[in-house]
């Protein structure tokens, strides 16, 4: 982590959904992070920004929204019928058992909290465990560049979510778990890129099993 940290930045326009958790809005670090699945921080930005400016991110207005008009506002982030629904029925569910007031289901800890969202279509396990982490609950969660770093570095072993997270929850303290999170996909953005990783100039290559086996030209 230290190396991680000397070397790459946390910058504005980096994490929406950690950006809008230092306001203390839940429910939109929620939309946010439904919005940013399978797209880039740019595209959930835009997206995030239509349905602000159509509709309005807050839970009462869009309980009330027809989803067709949800799905046409977040177009920019791809998948938008199934992520309008996701959000759709979110705001129904909080609506109804919550009175729209996201810090009540929250507060009654992490366990309860993926059981209620977890019955949400569209809203799985990473999409929870970043609200139950940008809240405070010492989580890491676990997409598709943190999975992708941990395994080549060799914090993890590829396997289920759960089995995966268990592994970095035994090598990240709960305090280190949030940061940990963001700081793996910087590498993931940054250096380890899918196909071509940049090893030749990453902080951690030292420490990283690919690197160590890979071929040496
Ligand atoms: S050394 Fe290469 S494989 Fe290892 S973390 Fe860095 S970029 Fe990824």
């Amino acid at each position: 982590m230290e190396k991680l940290k000397q070397e790459l930045r946390i910058e504005q326009g980096d994490f929406i959904a950690y950006e809008l958790a230092q306001t203390k809005d839940y429910f939109r670090t929620l939309i946010a992070t439904i919005i940013s699945q399978n797209t880039n921080e740019k595209n959930t930005y835009r997206a995030f920004g239509e349905l602000e400016r159509r509709i309005g991110v807050e839970c009462a207005k869009l309980s009330q929204t027809d989803v067709q008009k949800i799905a046409e506002a977040i177009k920019p982030a791809g998948l938008y019928a199934q992520k309008s629904q996701a959000i759709k029925s979110l705001a129904l569910f909080l609506m109804e058992n919550y009175g729209c007031q996201i810090e009540l289901l929250l507060k009654q800890g992490p366990e309860k909290v993926k059981e209620e969202l977890g019955k949400i279509r569209g809203i799985g396990s990473k999409t929870i465990d970043v609200l139950l982490a940008n809240y405070g609950y010492p989580v890491l969660p676990i997409d598709t560049h943190v999975k992708r770093t941990s395994i080549r570095i060799g914090l993890a072993p590829p396997g289920s979510y759960e089995k995966m997270q268990a592994h970095l929850h035994k090598v990240f303290s709960p305090e280190k778990r949030l940061e940990a999170h963001l700081y793996l996909i910087k590498l993931g953005r940054t250096f380890c890129l899918p196909r071509n990783p940049k090893c030749n100039v990453c902080p951690v290559s030292a420490l990283c099993c690919y690197y160590k086996n890979k071929p040496q030209k």
